[in-house]
């Protein structure tokens, strides 16, 4: 066997996909930091900081605020099996690829599932789920993706929870791709789980999922008559870790550090300030892709700061551009997901990559790699037309 005496040096890449994205020199720092035990008392300091932290970033009170160890999917599962009892009706709202993923593991989790469909691209209508839940009998949570990666489309939360309510049922939000980087009101909106990842706007590598529980629907957990199917996602369980130390599973402690960073950056910056950047930086990205005649899958009015969508044109071979990005500029961009695969890119500007020269960046050398191809645009015009924006001037 050969000794690789050098190490493993991974290529420096430009995450302008729909995660994970690059993340701050600090937080990568924060990583490398000693490892202690998880129940060392240096650490107890550090898991209280990332629970008042996430909190600020959620935008709630909620005494149960913890980081689920795992990436964005078992925070879906850990919101599924300790909300759903088997036999249990749950409503999900479906407006893309995420929103299927949220029923598919409710229905593993021994839900019946309504599934509220909508066109792709669109917001969840609350009309169309307050009909769902007329006709539904008792439902025990209706669930909804506040940021739809798949297609870019936002989904306004509050008039969602309100409906939710006056049928006596827990609202479930899926808040990956917006925690950090989109308005977000856990308490004002009356969310009741809501969950997300480290990797998107948050500004962390893979690997945890902050959640947040309202005081209802800790009730509900509470009042539950059969055991929560998974040990390792139980929320009861890991509440009394992060409440009283008491072992439930090794907490990930380099990824906890990294969250704490991350964090620790965004109450920096502010939240408000963070979510008007992406703002900026998403109008900005926008008016170049429309300056090149690319057209943006998501409606307008619901269009997310944090990922634009776009189609693709007919004669290009999307992943063949994909490529060409990676391997001359060390950029990665996303493929479409579900009905949009192999016809759409999904660009990402989240958390520590939402800049405005990253804009600039990924306009020029698209234009490249669809100029490669033969779709040839105004030199330069795609640049020129996000630079107009961050300068204020469009
Ligand atoms: C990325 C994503 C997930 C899944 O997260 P993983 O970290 O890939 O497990 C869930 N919901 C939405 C809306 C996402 O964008």
């Amino acid at each position: 066997m050969t000794q690789d005496t050098a190490g493993f040096m991974p290529p420096y890449r430009l995450l302008m996909g729909a995660g994970p994205s690059n993340v701050h020199p600090r937080v990568l720092q924060a990583m490398a930091s000693s490892l202690v035990g998880h129940l060392d008392p240096n650490f107890l300091a550090v898991m209280d900081d990332v629970r008042s932290l996430l909190r600020y970033v959620f935008r709630t009170e909620n005494p149960v605020t913890l980081p689920i160890s795992g990436t964005g999917t078992a925070g879906m599962e850990a919101a599924m099996v300790n909300i759903i009892e088997p036999g249990d009706t749950f409503v999900v709202a479906i407006n893309g690829y995420f929103g299927q993923r949220l029923g598919e593991i409710a229905e593993r989790s021994g839900a019946n599932v309504i599934a509220v469909e909508h066109e792709m691209g669109k917001a969840v209508d609350a009309e169309r789920v307050r009909e769902a839940l007329a006709g539904a009998g008792k439902v025990k949570a209706v669930g909804v993706v506040h940021a739809e990666t798949s297609t870019g489309a936002a989904t306004s939360i509050k008039e969602i929870a309100d409906v939710a309510h006056e049928a006596g049922a827990l609202l479930v939000v899926d808040a990956v791709t917006s925690l950090g980087g989109v308005e977000l009101h856990v308490d004002e909106w009356g969310v009741d789980v809501c969950y997300s990842c480290t990797q998107k706007c948050i500004g962390a590598p893979p690997g945890l999922a902050p959640l947040t529980l309202s005081p209802r629907a800790v009730e509900t957990l509470q009042s539950r008559t059969t055991k929560v199917r998974s040990f390792y996602l139980d929320l009861t369980e890991l509440s009394s870790y992060w409440d009283r130390r008491a072992y439930h599973h090794t907490a990930p402690i380099s990824m906890i550090y990294a969250l704490r960073e991350a964090l620790r950056l965004i109450a920096e910056e502010g939240v408000e300030a963070r979510w008007e950047r992406h703002i900026r930086n998403g109008e900005s990205l926008r008016a170049g892709l429309h300056a090149m005649g690319l057209n943006v899958v998501a409606d307008p009015e619901v269009q997310l700061p944090s990922l634009t969508a776009v189609h693709a044109p007919e004669e290009i071979d999307e992943a063949q551009a994909r490529r060409y990005l990676l391997d001359r500029h060390n950029i990665e961009l996303s493929g479409g997901l579900g009905a949009l695969a192999g016809k759409a890119w999904r660009i990402g500007l989240m958390g520590h990559n939402s800049t405005g020269p990253n804009v600039l960046t990924v306009l020029g050398a698209l234009e490249e790699a669809i100029g490669e191809q033969g779709y040839e645009t105004q030199a330069g015009a795609g640049v020129a037309a996000a630079q107009r924006v961050l300068r204020g001037i469009d």
